[in-house]
């Protein structure tokens, strides 16, 4: 039976529109739906708007800086609303560079769900493909505790007319912090509620405590090991312990879930698993083989380059030349805190767990806060395993640290031991030619012996 499309996409961020484009590239017959604004989650409310908003809170730091280089710069007051007015007519701009980038496609501005495994209904009409990808991506988790209903999430964030003054954000993800440097940055108070020691579960444990003496010397109040009870009406915030914040507006990060509801996927017989999220094969197939999902919708590596490797690859394999091949076991990965974040490869403790593990870590005040002698540290570290020399794990705080680990994130992919870094010769002054300059192992991490003691 001849179908309407030879793709359907459902989602028009950034996995879906690159699997579209370079599957009507290849020659195919494709439709995409987006019920929202072209360009998904990370156009619209994520990456793209978070980062214009991290640069604008960066000014009040380079303030502080510049007293230390003969500048007598006043802070000035900074106008949230005419941040949010160029923010938006920029993300204006980037939506119809993403509508156009679809230019070979049939486009729906609709909400699209499954009637049965072949067929679509959007936008009033039954539509037919022979292929479906799911890239719906996934939406924040509304949290649990008392007055959930006073406590916004990120989606709502970035379209405020007004900023508050006193700010108490739950969780310590990837969200929590990089808005906890924002808001801070702009002035705000900023209380931070987590249930963990540190923030950023997951991440190496050195970059945790330094990002946690970071954000406590920029005055962001910490209140690790601690959750929300309840927020009232008037954004007063009660602890599990019974202490109380008094606050202006409630800011919850708590992680995002797969937006799989309503989707129709039992008619398509697709099934789900954790939080609704779509498991899929190395192919991006679901259990119905014509049927896939990628990015945030299967909710393992949930990162706006992650979702576009997978698209193209899948596009490539159903329509162009064949499998394209990414390396997603070594996905670098940045935090845009308040200093940022990057890494890739293992943790110490993923190291460690593994066996012996060559420790290099450097930790200093970088150049430019020693003559504005900003409380503001770097840190670098190199986790290397012992038995083959390979640079197995690089981490970094510090400013610059995302545009640093991207370059460094081609050498961990291909393979580069601790002596192809120490035969690379540095580029002065910078932060990055301590990468390259380590010398002296800080320590032997190694958790099997540890573990057999
Ligand atoms: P994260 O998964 O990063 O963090 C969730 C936070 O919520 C953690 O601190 C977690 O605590 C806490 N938490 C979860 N459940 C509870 C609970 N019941 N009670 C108390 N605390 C809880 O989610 P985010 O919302 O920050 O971000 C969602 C995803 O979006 C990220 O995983 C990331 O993939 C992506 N993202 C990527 C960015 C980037 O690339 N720079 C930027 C922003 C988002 P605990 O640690 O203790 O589990």
């Amino acid at each position: 039976m001849p179908y309407d499309f030879d793709l359907f996409v459902i989602g028009g961020g950034s996995g879906g529109v690159r699997c579209a484009r370079m599957a009507a590239s290849h020659g195919a017959k494709v439709a995409v739906a987006e019920e929202g604004p072209w360009g998904g989650t990370c156009v619209n409310v994520g990456c793209v708007p978070k980062k214009l908003m991290v640069m604008a809170s960066e000014y009040s730091g380079a303030v502080q800086d510049s007293h230390g280089f003969g500048w007598n710069t006043l802070p000035g007051q900074h106008d949230w609303s005419a941040l949010i007015e160029a923010k938006d007519a920029e993300i204006s701009r980037l939506n119809g560079i993403y509508k156009r980038m679809m230019a070979n496609c049939t486009t729906f501005e609709a909400r699209a769900r499954f009637i049965d495994p072949h067929t679509i209904e959007v936008a009033g009409q039954k539509v037919t493909a022979a292929h479906i990808v799911i890239a719906v991506g996934g939406r924040p988790i509304i949290p649990d505790f008392a007055g959930a209903e006073h406590v916004i999430v990120s989606d709502h964030v970035f379209h405020m007319q007004t900023l508050p003054q006193r700010i108490t954000i739950a969780g310590s993800g990837f969200i929590a912090v990089e808005f906890a440097g924002i808001f801070a940055g702009l002035g705000r108070q900023v209380d931070l509620v987590y249930r963990a020691d540190l923030p950023l579960r997951g991440f190496d444990e050195d970059l945790r405590t330094g990002l946690a003496e970071a954000m406590a010397a920029q005055g962001i109040r910490l209140h690790p090991g601690r959750t929300i009870r309840a927020v009232t009406a008037a954004k007063q915030v009660t602890l599990d312990n019974g202490a109380t914040i008094e606050s202006d507006l409630v800011f919850s990060a708590l992680g995002r879930a797969p937006y799989t509801g309503d989707l129709g996927l039992d008619a398509a017989g697709v099934k789900t698993g954790g939080m609704g999220s779509i498991p899929v094969d190395e192919t991006s197939a679901t259990n119905q083989p014509h049927i896939y999902a990628i990015g945030d919708v299967t909710h393992r590596i949930n990162l706006t380059p992650v979702a576009i490797a997978e698209g193209h690859a899948l596009a490539d394999r159903l329509f162009g030349p064949g499998p394209r091949h990414w390396h997603l076991n070594r996905v670098a990965a940045a935090v845009f805190s308040t200093p940022p974040i990057a890494t890739v490869g293992l943790t110490e403790a993923e190291a460690a767990a593994m066996g012996p593990t060559d420790i290099y870590l450097e930790k200093f005040t970088p150049m430019r806060h020693t003559l504005s002698k900003r409380a503001r540290k770097t840190t670098m570290k190199l986790v290397v395993d012992q038995a083959t020399q390979k640079v197995v794990g690089v981490h970094m705080l510090g400013e610059d640290a995302p545009e640093i680990i991207q370059g460094l994130s081609i050498a961990i992919n291909a393979g580069a031991t601790k002596q192809d870094f120490d035969r690379t010769v540095g580029i002065h002054p910078t932060a990055a030619e301590e990468f390259v300059t380590m010398r002296t192992r800080a320590r032997v991490s190694d958790a099997t012996v540890r573990a057999a003691e």
